[in-house]
């Protein structure tokens, strides 16, 4: 008999890695191993794994703490923003109460002043991201790069050698191709699988504190969505192909993708921080310098709080291209003034330059705006 698991609940078991991991998180630090939490994608996490360290992304998804953080903070800041010091004021995230230290940035201004008062409660290191990805900020990054690794190596007495970052440069390119192979699978017309599903093995992937484990559950994962993709791609059949831009997508905010599914569409590829902008990039294991090399990788992040956002409105357009989009619903954040000021922009970049659909969709952790949303996703998928 064959006891393989179905993958309607393969996918599903991905979805919930962020609950069932917390006691590999514990596992790890009773075997006294470092955790270190991170809340952006510009953070070198090679660093850390070059250390035997685990990192962990702490951006909080869910409403259940805004009340609390709404006591110190105010309640126009973004509901990412708000939920990520909640659940760590509250000390309900196990990740954030794993976490030995926490590494912050510089990008949006709230997230930076939120950061001042996270100090209170826990160690937090702050990197200075440039906002220009001109020269002079290039130069300024490949500084922080150096500092940040001093900073791991001062606060947990360890020494990070060269070849220590290579061997995690080269397990974390793995892992990002591993994820882009699993990408890629969306560029069939019929999709293998839906938009959401996809999303749920990514981000379940994160969740993997092994990188070597994590790539290689994502390529069998590829192997099993191969070998049921004819019959799955007979059942979905053509949909109109969407790409979800925007600020990071997870928890409440999935049921954008949810909603833009039911609604008849189907997600290709999510651009977002939680989607193909956190993979695409590999380090460059030819280059000598090690530290260079990771500057390079995450300095070209495309993200709104960017001045131009070059790299963003480069990456949409080949995606756009590459996965055959009808197209773009740009999720952004109550609050997230940068991706709200950069709707205007990303819009007449769709809809002028690459003739394909636009909308936007501003919304908050709450599920009060469902039947709007979809309301607008279905207007939209009429259209096409
Ligand atoms: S959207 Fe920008 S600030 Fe937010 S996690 Fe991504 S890169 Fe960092
Ligand atoms: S969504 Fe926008 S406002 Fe919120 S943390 Fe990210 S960049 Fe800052």
């Amino acid at each position: 008999m064959d006891v393989r698991k179905e993958l309607p609940e393969v996918f599903e078991e991905f979805g919930d890695a962020r609950k069932t991991q917390f006691m590999v998180a514990k596992e790890i630090k009773d075997q006294g191993r470092p955790l270190v939490g991170t809340y952006c994608t510009y953070v070198p996490v090679e660093l850390v794994m070059a250390m035997d360290a685990a990192v962990v992304g702490l951006c909080s998804m869910s409403d259940e703490t805004i009340p609390l953080a709404e006591q110190d903070l105010p309640a126009s800041l973004c509901p990412l923003i708000k939920s990520s010091y909640g659940f760590a004021k509250a000390d309900k995230c196990p990740y954030f109460y794993f976490s030995d230290l926490v590494v912050a940035e510089t990008t949006c201004d709230g997230k930076k002043k939120m950061y001042e008062l996270m100090e209170e409660f826990k160690p937090v290191y702050v990197m200075q991201l440039p906002n220009t990805q001109d020269e002079d900020g290039f130069a300024l990054w490949k500084n922080e790069v150096v500092r940040f690794k001093e900073k791991l190596e001062d606060f947990f007495g360890v020494t990070i050698t060269e070849d220590a970052i290579r061997a995690a440069i080269r397990d974390r390119n793995e892992e990002r191709q591993a994820a882009l192979e699993i990408f890629e699978l969306m560029k069939m017309d019929p999709v293998p699988m839906m938009g959401h599903d996809m999303f749920k093995v990514i981000y379940g992937s994160s969740f993997t504190f092994d990188r070597v484990l994590s790539a290689q559950q994502m390529r069998d994962m590829k192997t099993r969505i191969l070998d049921e993709a004819e019959a799955n791609r007979a059942k979905i059949g053509h949909r109109p192909r969407i790409i979800v831009s925007g600020c990071p997508m997870g928890g409440a905010t999935e049921k954008v993708a949810r909603i833009i599914e039911e609604s008849g569409g189907v997600i290709v590829a999510f651009e977002n921080c939680t989607g193909i902008k956190n993979y695409h990039r590999m380090v460059d294991e030819s280059n000598p310098d090690v530290y260079e090399a990771l500057a390079e990788r995450y300095f070209k992040i495309g993200c709104s709080v960017m001045s131009p956002d070059t790299y963003r409105f480069q990456l949409l357009g080949e995606m756009i291209d590459e996965f055959k989009a009808d197209a773009v619903v740009d999720m952004t954040l109550q609050g997230c003034h940068t991706y709200n000021v950069e709707t205007y922009g990303i819009g007449h970049f769709c809809t002028e330059e690459k003739n394909v659909a636009y909308l936007h969709v501003e919304t908050d952790y709450s599920t009060t705006d469902e039947g709007q949303l979809a309301t607008r996703i279905q207007a939209l998928l009429e259209m096409l």
